[in-house]
């Protein structure tokens, strides 16, 4: 129960600190140019002349898609130029470099989500066959399956930590105030927190699965 509480309470609390760290930061106006604009120059300038930047709809569903190398910005961020607009785009425009540059976490990354996209869907059923024949082995696989997901949650921090720090890098050198530099740096340190509350529930989870199972046996 006090896993449960503690998940939902950090998932929480991150989501709504990213949400009200990015709204203060969208109601500022960088230098003029808009996230896609910045994300082009950073592109350009880190070889990455050939990745493409589209549109993409909803808030904040800002990704770059490694499949087809291309950027795709939410409107907001895309056409907009805001601070957090810029800070977007620029961290996303990291994970294009990242790309192109074969950042080893993000290899792994990558290879990763067919593993994790299967184990993902069974582990539960697994877990349920488990407990519903009182197959100890089945639990433990079950368990094993869902270590991957944790696995997934632990690698993506390096990677998006790292694409975070090569938008911030590229913020300061571009000229950016450094009061709208610090807020850019805001914004990118609040989604990376939404990322380290992900990895820790999804690591209590799998404490929680792991007691579960001790305490049967
Ligand atoms: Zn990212």
């Amino acid at each position: 129960m006090l896993l449960v509480v503690a998940s939902i309470s950090i998932g929480t609390a991150a989501q709504s600190y990213i949400k009200t760290t990015y709204r203060r930061w969208s109601a500022v106006e960088s230098d003029g140019a808009s996230g896609s604009q910045v994300a082009r120059r950073m592109l350009d300038e880190f070889g990455c002349g050939q990745v493409g930047i589209k549109p993409v709809a909803g808030s904040l569903t800002d990704h770059y898609d490694p499949q087809d190398k291309n950027l795709y910005l939410s409107e907001e961020n895309r056409a907009g130029g805001s601070v957090a607009s810029v800070a977007v785009a620029c961290h996303e425009a990291g994970h294009a470099v990242q790309h192109a540059q074969g950042f080893a976490m993000m290899r792994i990354r990558t290879a990763l989500v067919p593993a994790v996209n299967f184990t993902q869907s069974i582990w539960f059923y697994v877990l349920l066959g488990g407990m519903w024949l009182n197959l100890s082995g089945l639990t433990t696989a079950a368990i094993v399956l869902f270590a991957f997901s944790v696995l997934f949650h632990l690698v993506t921090l390096p990677v998006e930590i790292d694409a975070s720090r090569r938008a911030i890098a590229y913020i300061d050198a571009s000229g950016m105030s450094p009061a709208n530099a610090a807020g850019a740096r805001e914004v990118l340190r609040a989604a990376a927190l939404t990322y380290v509350a992900a990895a820790l529930t999804s690591v209590l989870q799998l404490l929680y699965l792991i007691g579960r199972n001790r305490s049967r046996d």
